[in-house]
């Protein structure tokens, strides 16, 4: 079998990718939404691939997994990993997750980082409370919820004095530095809220940077161990930040019981190496789609859990393809993993052009895994030709 093509096109806010081989299977893949300018970069690596057998999938890998970077710019070569994971899974008629060691779990466990209600603008402890309360009786029943604060959330700009630096507008969560006296009470006052409203059913986690100091970051750390806070995630470092600074989240670790928790925007595995040698946080949170693809989820996974290290996987902008990753390779991680990130399709209508996922998708908080061939989810090019775009007309054909 070889490659034949690699095309590429946006279908939504998600740039999707399909490569083409001479034996009539295609592999399919997503890359998170919002990176809709990705086409080109997707294309720069066609030439590279072009001829390959994709069902060796570490052989096309070790073409292409050098020519890439910190997130956004892991995305195109993590969505090509798994596109080959997909072929190879069709070609052999298993599952994706035979080819990785089989199923350690029948179901994944997901979390809540993606199904959201509009704060409307406000950033009160009783807005906090009252989103809680919303997401808390989403008919997913999340186990436990992840919400943004302090600089990964609307503070900086909606608290007067929040932090001793001038609120930056848009951007890639510009803002850091220290938090004022003010800023922390009221980021304290609203984790307090959402702590009353989950009571001990749910979990709750906390999304905070990056941005942050050191010493802001233990006292917060610190201020949550009576509070049962699941996770303080990229206090330090995080989303669109290109490097990783493993000493700063150890001193961080080490001073506090509650768990810290860093790693989105971490590109391949030798990266991963320094925060789990030096047990610099409790839990990372690799998102597949940005980090190299899944085989590179699973191999950080295993050398973390001979760490003593825990795994909730990022995923929120990764679409129904990424989901459909996700549950593959999560089904195969060793038992230090905790849940992942649940993607939604959005606009709504992606549910109408995706065949293959479970209806519920999400029951108890889980999803069941499925037993289709590659990642088990297919286009209903019918009804899915009508939403590409102009240009792009021919993109299954
Ligand atoms: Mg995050």
């Amino acid at each position: 079998m070889k490659i034949t093509a690699l095309k590429c096109t946006v279908i939504g806010d998600n740039p999707v990718l399909r490569i083409v081989t001479d034996e009539g299977i295609s592999g399919y893949a997503q890359a998170e939404s919002a990176k809709t300018y990705l086409k080109p970069h997707v294309m720069f690596y066609e030439k590279l691939i072009l001829g390959e057998d994709p069902r060796d999938v570490e052989r096309v890998m070790t073409r292409i997994r050098r020519v890439g970077a910190f997130k956004p710019w892991g995305a195109a070569v993590s969505s090509i990993e798994m596109a080959l994971w997909d072929i190879a899974g069709q070609a052999a008629g298993v599952p994706v997750y035979r080819l990785l060691g089989g199923k350690v779990r029948d179901r994944v466990c997901v979390y809540n980082g993606n199904v959201r209600f509009p704060m409307e603008g406000r950033v009160d402890p009783q807005a906090h409370a009252d989103n809680m309360q919303r997401m808390i009786e989403s008919p997913e029943n999340f186990r436990f919820i992840k919400q943004g604060i302090a600089f990964h959330s609307g503070m900086p700009r909606g608290v007067d004095g929040f932090s001793y630096g001038e609120p930056q507008p848009g951007g890639f969560h510009p803002n850091r530095g220290l938090l004022t006296g003010k800023g922390f009470a009221h980021m304290m006052a609203c984790i307090e809220a959402m702590r009353a409203v989950c009571g001990t059913a749910v979990g709750l986690a906390l999304d905070c940077g990056p941005g942050m100091v050191v010493p802001d970051a233990i006292k917060l750390a610190r201020a949550c161990e009576a509070l049962d806070v699941m996770w303080l995630e990229d206090m330090i470092t995080g989303d669109y930040t290109p490097y990783v600074l493993a000493d700063l989240y150890r001193e961080v670790t080490r001073s506090t019981s509650t768990n810290i928790h860093t790693g989105e925007q971490i590109y391949l595995r030798q990266n991963f190496v320094e925060l789990i040698e030096k047990r610099a946080v409790d839990i990372i949170g690799p998102d597949p789609a940005d980090m190299g693809g899944i085989a590179e989820l699973k191999w950080v996974a295993e050398y973390a859990d001979l760490h003593g290290i825990l795994m909730a996987p990022h995923g929120t902008g990764d679409g129904l393809l990424g989901l459909a990753a996700l549950v593959q390779v999560c089904a195969t991680l060793p038992t230090n993993f905790i849940a992942f990130e649940y993607p939604t399709g959005r606009p709504e209508w992606w549910y109408d052009i995706i065949d293959g996922l479970p209806d519920p998708i999400v029951t108890d908080s889980h999803i069941e895994v499925w037993d289709r061939p590659g990642m088990g989810v297919t286009f209903r090019l019918n009804a899915a030709r009508k939403y590409l775009p102009e240009g792009d007309g021919d993109f299954f054909d």
